[in-house]
């Protein structure tokens, strides 16, 4: 996909718009599977809330991927777009006992992650296969100061109750299939991943019947060119040598399963928006563009830099800039970044657009949200229409204050 075809989408489809491509999705799915050749059963779970539009989600159908999903909503859009229910597994944090039997009941991998919903599932539905998330709390060590699963985390079971979660499950006789850690973290630090790695061996040791063991995700993706980026081919080597020899010493072989979302999706997506206005003040030039935090929130949110850069006028002299949104309120992209010299009436195209950008995005200022492309086999296809005025209408409910009853 190149930037042409990127400004011929934004004049088809018109302006802002999220542009994926479906070359690079399949190009990472392929690299992580070649990482883990060595390994008889892997299952990689695509993480449906960084991309859930659901002609992605047959895209990774079709690529033979699972789905991790977070939310009843996720497991019916991963059924509707065709994957089989033993394929996709469901990681609640926080939910109700009412929603995981639902779940259970369209046939899903169920993943706990606290004592109190494992202990009343237990009790109702013994027969089950049930998954627990355990949370491995590792500390880097010296000054590499990254943490994976940190003591306040609210995700997971703590290791540390082990002998607790122990006495539920043989209280109430259900049956530990899988067990499960994702530490969220952006894992650099492949040592770190792989000391994590053993306490979930020592942490399956407990359990007769397992069919998998699930890393989760956290792999680091580079944001600009020479960024550091999780080294999948090295972890590939080490963690399955690891596994192979637990598989062996466990005395049968399991799967092993990933859940990623960012490495997938992350750098195959581009987010295009047209610069309305430059505004020159006594300090800094702004780009103001026809979007906003309300379709990108990652920079406002949690400081995420996404490079951009100037498709209409790749070849114009650096200048500075500070792009910014039309939202009223702070709303800033990016400061003090270099990029060709913009004019009105330019697309600038933000990398990185794919995980965790169109999912995230809303309807403040009473805006709509933005049209999504898929770049399949050389060709733009449009995979979500951009909202109209009736969309900002649906749902809401219009009184009529002269005709309400006093
Ligand atoms: C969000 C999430 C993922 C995906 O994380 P990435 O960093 O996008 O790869 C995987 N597993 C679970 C349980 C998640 O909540």
């Amino acid at each position: 996909m190149k930037d042409q075809n990127l400004s011929a989408i934004a004049n088809e489809f018109g302006s802002p718009v999220y542009v994926y491509d479906a070359e690079k999705i399949m190009f990472q799915h392929e690299r992580l599977t070649n990482a883990f050749s060595e390994i008889a059963k892997l299952r990689i779970n695509y993480a449906a809330k960084a991309l859930s539009n659901i002609s992605i989600l047959k895209l990774m159908n079709k690529m033979g991927s699972g789905l991790d999903t977070v939310s009843i909503q996720e497991v019916k859009l991963g059924l509707k777009a065709g994957f089989d229910p033993s394929k996709i597994i469901y990681t609640p944090n926080g939910v109700s006992l009412e929603e995981i039997e639902e779940v259970t009941k369209l046939g899903a991998q169920i993943n706990i992650d606290n004592l109190s919903i494992l202990e009343q599932f237990g009790a109702r539905h013994p027969k089950v296969p049930v998954c627990i998330r355990i949370n491995p709390h590792v500390m880097a060590g010296g000054n590499t100061n990254i943490s994976v699963g940190h003591i306040d985390s609210k995700f997971g079971i703590s290791i540390h109750q082990i002998p607790h979660l122990l006495r539920i499950v043989e209280n109430t006789g259900m049956n530990i299939n899988g067990i499960h850690m994702h530490t969220g973290s952006d894992i650099l630090d492949i040592e770190v991943f792989l000391y994590a790695s053993e306490i979930l061996f020592d942490t399956a040791k407990h359990f007769k019947d397992l069919e998998f063991l699930d890393f989760g995700s956290g792999f680091k993706v580079p944001y600009k060119e020479g960024d550091i980026e999780t080294n999948i081919e090295e972890l590939g080597e080490k963690l399955s040598k690891k596994f192979k020899s637990f598989c062996e010493e466990y005395g049968r072989e399991l799967t092993l399963a990933f859940e990623p979302g960012k490495f997938l999706v992350s750098e195959a997506g581009q987010f295009v928006a047209k610069v309305n206005v430059i505004k020159q003040t006594t300090s800094t030039v702004f780009a103001g563009i026809d979007s906003g935090f309300n379709h990108l929130i990652r920079p406002m949110l949690y400081g995420s830099r996404h490079e951009i850069r100037n498709i209409s006028h790749p070849e114009g002299k650096q200048r500075f800039y500070s792009v910014v949104g039309y939202i009223c309120e702070t709303d800033t992209f990016a400061t003090n970044r270099r990029i060709s010299e913009i004019k009105e009436g330019d697309f600038l195209a933000f990398s990185n657009a794919g995980a965790y950008c169109f999912t995230m995005a809303s309807n403040y200022n009473s805006r709509y949200r933005p049209a999504e492309v898929l770049w399949y086999n050389e060709k733009a296809h449009l995979i979500r229409e951009r909202e109209d005025f009736e969309d900002l209408l649906r749902h809401q409910v219009e009184m009529n204050f002269d005709k309400v009853e006093a």
